[in-house]
Parts: structure tokens; C-alpha cells; sequence
């Protein structure tokens, strides 16, 4: 039993704001990276120079895109949206049924702050999203 078990309504309105504006982390897999760079026609090496950085998280050194200078997501265009839409990482197909955002309704309200796409329009069900929150991508 949890507090979303009639399920949780969520439809993404393009609005961009979880791509764009605020320091964070885009976290990516060895696996995320050889796709990405294959997409973009680049080898690995020269992928993870241009478009990754490192950092610790949870005691582990981890992957994660870069941000562009004004902390939009690296593969963000405006105007146009996610430019790897189909090969986005995990942590980007799982928004917003994170754990820590379904952890509680005031963690899914607040996240509501910030994405408008949450508490309208499709219903996920309670099952859809606890599958999504045990596997979402994040560290
Ligand atoms: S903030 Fe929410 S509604 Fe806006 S693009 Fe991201 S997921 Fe979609
Ligand atoms: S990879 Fe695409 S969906 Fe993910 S944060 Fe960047 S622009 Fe947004």
C-alpha cells in the first residue's frame, strides 16, 4: 500500500523547465553514453570529452552530461526541445515517478512546482509507477 495506490496523473506539456535553467545532474550509464555518442557519430573518447563530467555521488564517481553555461541540459535547444529525444537517458524517461518524488504526496506537490505536467492529464497507475520509481535511473 502506498499514498499513490488510486494512481497519479501526469502528462508532459513541453514546457522545458526539467531540462533547463538550474545546476543538476544528468546521469548516464556506459551503455546511455555508447548510444548517445553512435547517434551523434562520435567515438566514445571524443563523446565523453565534449559532453560528460564527473562526480560523486553516494561515494561512487558517477556520469553525468554537461550543463551549458546557463545550466541548460547539454542536448537542450530552445524552441525545439530534448535534440536526443528518442536515446535520452533513463532519469529523463522516468520523470517524474522517481523514488524521492513519490516518496510523499508533499514531495509529488512540491515537484509540481516545477513541472506543470504533474497532476494532469494521463493517469499512471499505482503499479506502473512503483515499477518506474525501482528502476528510474538515478544513483
Ligand atoms: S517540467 Fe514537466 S511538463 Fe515541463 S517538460 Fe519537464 S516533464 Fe514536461
Ligand atoms: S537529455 Fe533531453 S530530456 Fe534529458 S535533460 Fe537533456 S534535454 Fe532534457
Amino acid at each position: 500500500m502506498s499514498w499513490y495506490d488510486p494512481g497519479l496523473k501526469f502528462s508532459c506539456t513541453n514546457c522545458g523547465n526539467c531540462c533547463t535553467g538550474s545546476p543538476g545532474f544528468t546521469w548516464v550509464d556506459d551503455r546511455e553514453i555508447a548510444r548517445l555518442a553512435e547517434r551523434l557519430g562520435l567515438d566514445e573518447a571524443a563523446f565523453r570529452r565534449r559532453y560528460i563530467r564527473e562526480a560523486w555521488r553516494g561515494g561512487e564517481q558517477r556520469t553525468s552530461l554537461v550543463d551549458k553555461p546557463n545550466h541548460d541540459c547539454v542536448f537542450y535547444a530552445r524552441g525545439v526541445g530534448c535534440t536526443v529525444y528518442d536515446d535520452r537517458p533513463k532519469q529523463c524517461r522516468t520523470w517524474p515517478f522517481w523514488k524521492r518524488v513519490v516518496e510523499t504526496r508533499e514531495d509529488w506537490l512540491d515537484a509540481g512546482r516545477e513541472c506543470p505536467g504533474i497532476g494532469r492529464g494521463r493517469l499512471h497507475t499505482a503499479e506502473e509507477i512503483r515499477t518506474t520509481a525501482s528502476d528510474d535511473g538515478l544513483p
